[in-house]
């Protein structure tokens, strides 16, 4: 089965992510072939990119959600890296900044996604509004409890302007985090990354989990769905985001445009026009020609 069809939450299932284990790494799967198999579907990406870029007509919002340390940036770093950086960008979500925050909460997801032909990553993305939002009360349940409907609307707006949007839930587990804060704080490249709020944010996990899962449930549509990727090996992770990544982007029926030139005329008027001169030692582009 395709990882597409297998990790994908179905409209309206209900979902308990403790039920859904994080270190699956699918029985026929090693790590090396995987590797392999990741570096396909990578070359594909980047293929299909240039297509989706040349073609110009729809475009790819790619969403990355997930608690703390469980690899979005990873994600970007191993799978993004090798496309063309025209028509492709990432855009980190942090807290609000004060013009942001004195707008609707889509305003600030609005601006940047993808115009046609561009492939835009969202590292964090408007669901933050219903999840740290929630989690810290910082704004009204009556508030937040809008906003599910009002994300669907508007994910729907984006698809009916030939967006194709895959939102992916990095699914780690508490263990695995803690090891992943233990080597930031051992590893002194990395130290950098490691701050006070990762631990106080790790102590509200099950407030968390819980709304992710009413995200999950309630925002996973046809047009939008949702993928539950277990996280805590990064090589499944990455294989997994890659195929669907690409498999997606292959079902879009991308094609190179139609040249708006005569391509016949062009050969004619000019290459074979150019030989002649040059065969006659006359190239003007050539120095060492007799004219
Ligand atoms: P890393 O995993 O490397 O730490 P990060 O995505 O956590 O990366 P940070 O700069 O550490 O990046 O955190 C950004 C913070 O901004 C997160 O804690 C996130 O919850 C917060 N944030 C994002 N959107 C909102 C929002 N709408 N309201 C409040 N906080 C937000
Ligand atoms: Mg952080």
């Amino acid at each position: 089965m395709s990882y597409s069809k297998k990790f994908m939450v179905k409209p309206g299932e209900k979902i308990h992510l403790d039920k859904i284990d994080p270190a699956y790494t699918d029985q026929h799967e090693s790590h090396e072939k995987a590797l392999t198999k990741i570096q396909e579907h990578v070359g594909r990406m980047d293929k299909l990119q240039y297509l989706l870029y040349a073609d110009g007509d729809q475009s790819l919002l790619v969403v990355l959600q997930a608690l703390d340390a469980a690899g979005k940036d990873g994600v970007i770093r191993h799978l993004f890296s090798g496309m063309n950086p025209q028509g492709t960008s990432v855009f980190g979500f942090k807290q609000p900044s004060k013009e942001e925050a004195a707008h609707d909460f889509l305003w600030r997801a609005h601006q940047r996604t993808p115009s046609k032909g561009e492939i835009v990553i969202f590292n964090r993305s408007h669901y933050e509004d219903v999840l740290v939002v929630r989690v810290h009360k910082l704004a009204k349940k009556s508030i937040w409890s809008k906003r599910y409907d009002l994300i669907n609307d508007f994910e729907k707006m984006l698809s009916s302007n030939g967006t194709r949007i895959l939102k992916f839930f990095l699914h780690i587990s508490p263990e695995e985090q803690l090891e992943r804060f233990k080597q930031r704080l051992d590893d002194p490249a990395r130290n950098w990354k490691i701050t006070d709020a990762d631990y106080s944010e790790r102590e509200l996990w099950p407030k968390y989990i819980a709304a992710y899962e009413d995200a999950l449930e309630k925002t996973s549509t046809q047009h939008a769905p949702w993928y539950i990727i277990p996280a805590n090996h990064k090589w499944f992770r990455n294989l997994a985001i890659s195929e669907i990544i690409a498999d997606t982007l292959d079902e879009m029926g991308l094609k190179l445009p139609p040249t708006h030139v005569d391509m016949e005329a062009i050969r004619n008027k000019y290459h074979i026009a150019e030989q002649k001169q040059a065969g006659k030692g006359n190239d003007p582009l050539n120095k060492n020609s007799k004219s």
